[in-house]
């Protein structure tokens, strides 16, 4: 069944898909047609089912279709699905998302994290005047025009778009260098310090594999921008709500100018967002002369299951307001208590996530396969390589084979990992120690076989 609609896709879709990596390109062979998801499993047209270590790239951190979220979405849907005008859930979804990041002050949804992080570069330019931007090698942040560029090899130089129709005109912007490389950082803010509007990063990198800031590499980055006047932008589509509720940014202690958020804020409806100090947000239309809009940007079922999310999740326990209840609990003055305690959540995940990655790198030296292992709470990545990963060069000099024939392997056995070495995994809530168990005892196989 699944070969037979990969066809049919193909003579609808470009490549048979809508969006590119789901088509294996960096692993060879088709994609599965999935039928249906619940918790941490999915099942296909084929009725194959798979430990799912993908979760919709990010926002299933519940696990799928959660009962709470599915009948929050439910109730919102009776209601009416879309309005364009202003809902009572974008409110509560607001209050959750700065219980969570105090750096936000003003919030605006959008409805994925690539327009979030577009406007948000739109307005840090027409906030401070400049034009050009700074991100680094290998940080993803969804496919607007300036943030399709990265470097060449070595140090820093203009950019070069990656992909065809970014005019040169723009690409030349968006400066790259290397994450990382604090001479690099240094040398940039000396040379275009005054020139740049932005600095994007995502604190976490979870989109060439994933690597981990070097200790005082954000500070530097934050020190350099305050003093260049420049607005730091911590891109955390992936990280908020996933590392801890608050994100890189909580667990580093760093307070950007801007924050764009995605995936689990939606709880895998299309949602995104930007916010942060009120001083920069409200240049934004209508306030300011920054034009951003969106036709479903807070709809009420993204908002919803964005809230039922991180209402589950135990964020905005504090606040001690409407809790769980959701609109209904508040329309009824009920206040209700969230029932979890983010903290316990957080760490129930990482310990969790650990034993996984514990056990994969185990059984890889067992099986005298080299890998390396990054992770950082429910986010892993698995380099076959036995050099440390600290950037997109080193993830870049990885055994790609290795991995696809690793993928491969573990998706015949029914565990579905990210079908690229430059994808990460993500463990859910609903990931049982069973599951664990039967994922490291299936990895062992497939190293002994590699
Ligand atoms: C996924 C992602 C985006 C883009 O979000 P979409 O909803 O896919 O447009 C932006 N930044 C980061 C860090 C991401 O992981």
């Amino acid at each position: 069944m699944s070969e037979k609609l990969w066809k049919e896709a193909q003579t609808h879709f470009v490549g048979g898909v809508n969006s590119p990596v789901r088509a294996f390109k960096g692993v060879g062979g088709e994609p599965f047609f999935v039928q249906r998801a619940r918790g941490s499993h999915l099942w296909d047209v084929d009725a194959n089912e798979y430990v799912d270590y993908v979760g919709s790239w990010g926002p299933m951190i519940l696990g799928h279709a959660h009962p709470r979220v599915v009948q929050a979405v439910m109730d919102a849907a009776r209601e009416g699905t879309s309005f364009g005008i202003p809902n009572p859930h974008e409110i509560r979804l607001a209050q959750l998302v700065k219980a969570a990041f105090p750096s936000i002050e003003k919030v605006r949804f959008t409805s994925s994290g690539t327009e979030a992080t577009m406007s948000a570069i739109r307005l840090a330019r027409g906030f401070t005047k400049r034009d050009k931007i700074l991100k680094f090698d290998g940080c993803y942040h969804g496919h607007g025009d300036s943030l399709l560029v990265k470097a060449g090899s070595g140090g820093a130089t203009f950019g070069v778009p990656d992909s065809a129709g970014v005019p040169s005109a723009l690409a030349q912007l968006t400066h790259t260098i290397p994450f990382n490389d604090f001479v690099a950082l240094e040398s940039i803010f000396k040379s275009q310090g005054k020139e740049l509007a932005a600095v994007i990063i995502e604190p976490i990198p979870a989109n060439a594999g994933l690597f981990l800031p070097k200790t005082g590499f954000l500070e530097k980055l934050r020190e350099l921008t305050q003093q260049h006047g420049v607005v730091l932008i911590f891109d955390e589509v992936i990280s908020g709500f996933r590392v801890a509720a608050g994100g890189a940014q909580e667990i580093y202690g760093i307070k950007p100018d801007l924050t764009t958020l995605g995936k689990i804020i939606g709880g895998g409806l299309p949602v995104g967002a930007f916010g942060g100090r009120a001083e920069i947000m409200d240049c934004l239309a209508p306030l300011g002369s920054v034009y951003q809009a969106g036709t479903l940007s807070g709809n009420p079922l993204a908002m919803a299951a964005g809230i039922a999310t991180l209402t589950e999740l135990g964020v905005g326990g504090r606040m001690g307001e409407w809790g769980n209840g959701g609109m209904g609990a508040m329309e009824r003055g009920r206040p209700r208590e969230p029932k979890q305690d983010a903290k316990a959540l957080y760490n129930k995940l990482d310990a969790r996530t650990e034993k996984l990655a514990t056990g994969i790198g185990e059984a890889a030296k067992k099986a005298k396969i080299p890998v390396m292992q990054n992770r950082i709470g429910s986010i892993f990545c698995t380099f076959f390589t036995d050099k440390p990963i600290a950037n997109y060069d080193d993830a870049k000099s990885c055994d790609k084979g290795r991995y696809a024939k690793f993928f491969h392997g573990m998706l015949e056995r029914g565990f579905y990992f990210a079908p690229s070495q430059f994808e990460v995994g993500f463990v859910s809530l609903a990931h049982t120690e069973a599951d664990i168990a039967a994922t490291i005892e299936a990895a062992g196989e497939v190293f002994a076989n590699l």
